[in-house]
């Protein structure tokens, strides 16, 4: 089977081998290009989602919280002017001997424990303290001069002082409420509650809550986390500095700015800040992002700031990162997994339709050779039948004409045959009239020899008659002949013509078996030895040799003689029908092509050799029925 080749052709190296080293070159890069950047998207997504989610979560905590604030402040605000209603006070205030002072030390003392503020102390119009509920304690205030303090200032013109300080006497943080004590629409002094907020802090802490309190200043006056506590959120002037160390607001505590690595404002009141880690305490944490929102506290110039942590949140927002970077790895690789699979499959797709079309054109031709072949097959048959025919008509005409040769040699030899019965008829008259008279005489001996010599002449003319008739029959290819008799035969029927010539006669061949009738093989002999003795007529020592010899499984019968030879247009034509160059009725020119179609009949052949030394030689080649058993005569 041999298929088209051009159905199997590779590509072009150079257009196969290119985009497939360009996309092994630039696909992984792409690919991590792709995974990097995608998985930054779905960080950056997540955690702006996540900020805004957080944001709006943030806001309703820092609504609560602050307003818890609020509350908080706004519990002492009508404290101090609750001071206008006791009488002892401007009684004090107008009139300040030891007896008063102490009467309104003590109800401060008490009002204070109830309230449970820090301090309750009332002051005169210059700003000293003239009764205060911490009279007992080592550093009261009782006598001290508060006129610099700003809730002072404000509270003696008549406004609501607000103030958050660190006390001048011993140092602690606290919110200074002040409010001015009129009496007839006259300020006579001022009353001041000094509140901790501290509980805020603790309550911020328990919750696990992170947030500071900053005043007018920007200072955190209340954090959750201690550390932030008197630092600064807005950058401070040395100017400013100055000035707050001067007012004693906040002792002599230094004010240092909150100073976050980063800030990033994302709406109003919501800042994103970032804070190195502590590393003392979280050493194997990265620096710590807020969501930093803040509002203003009512009735206060303070800020409240609520701080979400956003580690989660960034945690949260890198795992997803990372989740989109793997999921599109995932994809990316399914999809290489796909396309490869896909050319794979298209690959096969079109190798079995070239297999296919190489098959079906295959099959077309074998059709077609069998096509061809059925037609050739079918006129070898027919010119087979028209051979068979032909051999057959063939070999009618050759049984035809091998009848008609020996009814001709019959005619031929008839005179000869009617001169050979003659003589012996003649001598029989002879013999037998003489017979007649010796029995009549008496003589039986000599009557006896004649009536011998005469059953001699009988079997000879019986042997004439018996030979004709042999020769005269038809003959098959089948059969087998023993030459020594059918080279005897065949002189016996020559026999008169034999005789009557000096003819030597040399016989040097083997008693062998040939596969051939006996009949056959007789008359072609006869027409062999009958042409050698034609042409040695004029031969005064007619010579006739019969030579044998086996040859490859054949044996091959050499007759030759010493007579005139074959001229050299005679040879030409020795072998057709009805060549001759006898004259007159001598010759039929038959007997050469019968014999030599009786041999080949049987596989055998006849030809013909030309001696230098004057004469013909006929070699006749028939097959041996088993070559090893000749024997030499
Ligand atoms: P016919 O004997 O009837 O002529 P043949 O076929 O037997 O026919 O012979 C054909 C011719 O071949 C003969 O006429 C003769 O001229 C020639 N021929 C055959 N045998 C011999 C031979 N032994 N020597 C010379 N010529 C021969």
């Amino acid at each position: 089977m041999k298929c088209d080749p051009t159905l199997y052709r590779a590509a072009e190296p150079s257009l196969a081998v290119k985009p497939r080293l360009i996309r092994h070159l630039f696909l992984p890069p792409l690919i991590i290009a792709l995974m990097v950047g995608l998985g930054f998207i779905g960080f950056w997504t997540s955690e702006h989602f996540g900020i805004r989610s957080l944001g709006e979560n943030g806001q309703r905590q820092l609504e609560l919280h602050a307003r818890a604030v609020e509350s908080e402040i706004s519990k002492y605000t009508y404290l101090p002017s609750l001071l206008e209603l006791e009488t002892s006070v401007p009684q004090l205030l107008a009139d300040p001997t030891p007896e008063h002072r102490q009467t309104v030390n003590d109800y401060l003392e008490g009002l204070n424990r109830r309230s449970r503020s820090r301090a309750i102390y009332v002051m005169d119009t210059t700003g000293r303290v003239m009764a205060t509920s911490n009279w007992r304690d080592v550093d009261s205030y009782l006598g001290e001069d508060l006129s610099f303090r700003a809730y002072f200032k404000d509270a003696v013109r008549g406004q609501p002082g607000r103030f958050y300080g660190i006390g001048s006497t011993n140092g602690e943080p606290g919110y200074y409420l002040a409010h001015g004590l009129e009496e007839h629409g006259k300020i006579i002094g001022v009353a001041v509650v000094k509140v901790r907020l501290e509980a805020m802090e603790e309550r911020w802490q328990r919750a696990r809550l992170e947030a500071f309190v900053s005043d007018e200043n920007g200072i955190i006056i209340l954090s959750s986390d201690p550390a932030r506590r008197l630092k600064s959120v807005i950058p401070l002037s040395d100017e400013v500095k100055e000035k707050l160390a001067r007012s004693l607001q906040y002792y002599w505590f230094p004010l240092n700015e909150l100073q976050p690595l980063a800030r990033e404002t994302l709406a109003e009141g919501v800042e994103k800040l970032t804070f190195p880690a502590n590393s003392e305490l979280q050493p194997d944490e990265d620096d710590i992002s807020y969501l930093a929102q803040t509002r203003l506290l009512s009735d206060t110039p303070w800020n409240f700031t609520l701080l979400t942590p956003l580690q989660d949140l960034r945690r949260e927002a890198i795992n997803q990162g990372i989740l989109v970077a793997v999921a599109f790895a995932l994809f990316a690789f399914l999809l290489i997994a796909w396309n490869e699979r896909r050319k794979v499959l298209a690959t096969r797709l079109a190798a079995r339709e070239a297999l296919q079309e190489a098959n079906s054109q295959l099959e077309r031709r074998i059709t077609e050779r069998t096509a061809d072949l059925r037609a050739s097959n079918e006129r070898l048959k027919s010119q087979i039948r028209e051979r068979r025919q032909a051999e057959e008509t063939l070999r009618r005409a050759q049984d035809e004409l091998v009848q008609a040769g020996k009814l001709a040699a019959i005619g031929q030899m008839s005179t000869s045959i009617a001169h050979e019965l003659n003589q012996p008829l003649a001598a029989m008259r002879t013999l037998s009239g003489n017979t007649v008279r010796f029995l009549e005489r008496g003589q039986l001996d000599v009557a006896s020899t004649n009536l011998k010599t005469i059953n001699d002449l009988i079997d000879r003319m019986g042997r004439i008659t018996a030979s004709l008739r042999s020769f005269a029959r038809r003959g098959d290819n089948k059969g087998q002949a023993s030459l020594g008799k059918a080279v005897d035969a065949a002189l016996q029927v020559l026999g008169a013509r034999v005789e009557n010539t000096a003819l030597q006669i040399h016989r040097q061949f083997a008693d062998v078996q040939l596969l051939i009738d006996q009949t056959r093989l007789e008359q072609i002999l006869v027409n062999l030895i009958g042409n050698a003795l034609d042409a040695m007529h004029a031969q005064p020592q007619p010579q006739l040799w019969l030579e044998g010899e086996e040859f490859n499984g054949k044996y091959r019968l050499r007759v030759r003689d010493n007579g005139h030879g074959i001229d050299a247009e005679a040879r030409k034509h020795l072998f057709e029908p009805f060549f001759t160059t006898k004259p007159g009725e001598q010759g039929l020119g038959l007997g050469l092509t019968l014999s030599a179609s009786l041999a080949a009949a049987t596989g055998g052949h006849l030809g013909v050799e030309h001696p230098a030394g004057g004469g013909t030689t006929f070699v006749l080649s028939l097959p041996l029925v088993s070559p090893l058993s000749a024997e030499p005569i």
